[in-house]
């Protein structure tokens, strides 16, 4: 059975606007097509008229670092580049670690960052070491272009403040880790069956200059709620705190008081994602501490190419 009619590849983002504009909501924007796909092979779309392929738009498929230590990752750059990319492992180590897992190597040489966000999904990988990094993402909204702080793109599960029959995500934007500043990314995942996340987590910290206590901590655990997000209650029982594995022990406490992930018959039940919420901020506060101090950061965790 026909999923589109037609299927057009701009090389620019005035085309791909234009070409959403003159399919008045019957086409829709599709990158790896890892998702989508999917979707409308099981019927969660009805037959588009179009789909339109944003992968060969050159600022869609740009990675590249500026000289005030930000960089810009577009919405089309594929899970494998991103691993692949050297500045991200040593400076933005979190995003490798978790698009370094997702799927298997079919799924990451085509997915992109870009569909993991607008897919709007509250435990994409990709997306949750974007919360952590605090990305900015760029897009074209009802034809205008705009930035917006990346925890703005997400409404609900699997509903995104962009509409991908009008919309496009260009890029996202964020600071990389300098000094005494590190990340980190883990996942715990069913070893086999569905691919559903039993839970991740993403943390970026800066020490104080002496690299003794914890001066600035985000921590991003998904999925806990319908959205992603931040666990800001957790972050502030850091700050100002000696990194020590005692502080640690301390935010874990307050985690474990505030987060209350829900039973999932997919996922695992509430009681066990709540142990899985202490390795998790264990593992990654302790290695993102380490990774800070020493100012050297190798990724862990990437699936096999
Ligand atoms: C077998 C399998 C395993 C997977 N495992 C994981 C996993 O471990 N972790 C994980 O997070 N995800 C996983 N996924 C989900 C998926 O691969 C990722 O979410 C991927 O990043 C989606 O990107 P894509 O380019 O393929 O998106 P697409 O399928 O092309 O698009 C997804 C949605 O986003 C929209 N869209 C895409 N790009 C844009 C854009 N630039 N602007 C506006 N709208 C856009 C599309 O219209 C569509 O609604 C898995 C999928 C499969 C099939």
């Amino acid at each position: 059975m026909k999923l589109w009619n037609h299927y057009h590849t701009p090389h620019s983002i005035d085309q791909a606007i234009a070409l959403l504009n003159q399919y008045q909501g019957k086409a829709k924007v599709v990158a790896g097509g890892t998702d989508l796909i999917v979707e409308l092979r099981e019927g969660h779309h009805p037959i588009q008229e179009a789909l339109i392929d944003v992968t060969q738009i050159p600022e869609l498929t740009s990675l590249a670092a500026d000289d005030n230590n930000e960089i810009y990752v577009g919405a089309g750059v594929t899970h494998s580049q991103i691993v692949k990319s050297a500045v991200l492992a040593a400076r933005a180590t979190c995003l490798v670690e978790s698009c370094g897992v997702v799927g298997g190597p079919q799924v990451r040489n085509v997915g992109t960052l870009g569909g993991n966000v607008a897919h709007a999904l509250p435990a994409g990988d990709g997306t949750t070491s974007l919360v952590a990094l605090d990305a900015k993402a760029e897009i074209i909204m009802n034809g205008q272009r705009r930035v917006v702080p990346i925890l703005e793109m997400f409404r609900g599960p699997g509903q995104s403040l962009i509409d991908s029959t009008r919309d496009v995500i260009i890029g996202f934007r964020f600071a990389l880790c300098g000094d005494n500043e590190a990340t980190a990314f883990k996942r715990i995942m069913r070893p086999q069956g569905v691919a559903l996340p039993i839970l991740g987590c993403a943390t970026w910290v800066r020490l104080n200059p002496a690299q003794t206590h914890f001066e600035v901590a985000r921590l991003s655990i998904a999925p806990i709620g319908p959205t992603p997000g931040r666990a800001a209650e957790v972050e502030a029982v850091l700050i100002g705190q000696p990194a020590t594995d005692a502080a640690i022990e301390h935010a874990i406490e307050t985690a474990l008081q505030i987060l209350k992930p829900r039973t999932s018959k997919y996922r695992a039940t509430g009681d066990y994602r709540k142990e899985m919420i202490a390795v998790l901020l264990r593992r990654t506060l302790q290695l993102a501490v380490q990774r800070a101090r020493t100012g050297q950061a190798v990724p862990e965790g990437i699936g096999m190419e």
